[in-house]
């Protein structure tokens, strides 16, 4: 494909933890998008984009080197590419363009269940087994601890049952893996979202119209993903204590309920989700017909 072409490049991790919701946001942002077969590159119908669909780990270093103009990647392999590259003197700018909302994760340094551990210190002199060398040798260096890091691609929560490694660090969202595997959550190290990153110099007129086109869209629908429409019916002596119960409700719109003097409905857009908790706490307080409605796009 033609390196001067205006068209925008954006790599995306072709299948994985990322893929799924980063393809839901393009196509939430209004990109109709070619995606047959297993292809490299799709290209967008009604919009001058190209998607490169590739391994996350190359992802950061596309940016850098621009041979992509966006890129879509975990901040964990962000930060250790960059931390790769300092080290070796290459080439590692890049601009963030916009926290995502989703690809939460934390990176943790995991003991065998029955290890004595008394805090980083216990690392000392120990082996751990990784696929982020860089980040947890930040991190000892930080806390002055000497241990042997074992750079591991895969499997890495196996390695100390198979006696290759005294304690790991690796990526955990609900730690369900490290309890399968007998191994106890001891310290993070990192707590990494997805983020969308764009290469320095971005100079293209075409292409800067399409990233400004682009960047409001992505704020909306990941604004809107953290959103909720919530309606209810309140008694009106207790409107104040109602209202105070919404997260994230400012201004809440308040109507009126035909043929109902001691009722009101009350809207608000929430910037959270209504817990369980929440709910049971309104309606003790005599609210009722409680909707919780997904918004899908929302612009201030
Ligand atoms: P690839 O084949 O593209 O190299 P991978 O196996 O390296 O994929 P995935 O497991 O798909 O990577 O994870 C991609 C990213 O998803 C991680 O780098 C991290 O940012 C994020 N992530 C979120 N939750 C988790 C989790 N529980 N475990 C691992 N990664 C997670
Ligand atoms: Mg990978």
């Amino acid at each position: 494909f033609n390196q001067h072409s205006s068209r925008l490049r954006i790599a995306t991790q072709k299948s994985g933890r990322l893929s799924q919701e980063s393809q839901a946001l393009f196509t939430s942002c209004g990109l109709k998008i070619n995606l047959r077969e297993q292809r490299l590159i799709a290209h967008v119908e009604n919009m001058d984009i190209d998607i490169l669909r590739v391994r996350d780990d190359d992802i950061p270093g596309l940016v850098m080197d621009g041979v992509c103009d966006l890129g879509i990647v975990g901040e964990n392999v962000l930060e250790e590419e960059s931390l790769q590259r300092q080290l070796d003197n290459e080439p590692c700018d890049y601009d963030i363009l916009s926290r995502l909302s989703f690809g939460g994760c934390r990176l943790s340094i995991a003991v065998q269940q029955e290890a004595d551990y008394q805090g980083p210190t216990s690392l000392a002199g120990k082996t751990i087994a990784t696929t982020y060398p860089r980040l947890l040798n930040r991190y000892l260096k930080q806390q002055g601890v000497q241990a042997r890091i074992v750079n591991l691609k895969g499997s890495v929560e196996v390695a100390p049952r198979a006696g290759l490694a005294d304690a790991i660090c690796d990526l955990v969202s609900t730690g369900a893996t490290l309890e399968a595997n007998g191994l106890r959550e001891v310290e993070v190290i990192y707590r990494s979202k997805a983020v969308l990153i764009q290469r320095k110099n971005v100079s293209d007129a075409a292409q800067l119209k399409i990233i400004n086109t682009l960047m409001p869209r992505i704020s909306a629908v990941m604004q809107a993903n953290e959103s909720k429409y919530i309606m209810l019916h309140a008694p009106k002596a207790k409107l104040n204590e109602i209202i105070a119960l919404l997260p994230g409700a400012e201004n809440p719109t308040l109507l009126p309920l035909a043929g109902n003097d001691e009722q009101m409905a009350v809207h608000v857009v929430s910037s959270e989700t209504l817990f369980w908790e929440t709910m049971e706490q309104l309606k003790a307080l005599g609210a009722s017909s409680i909707l919780v409605l997904p918004i899908e796009k929302m612009m201030e």
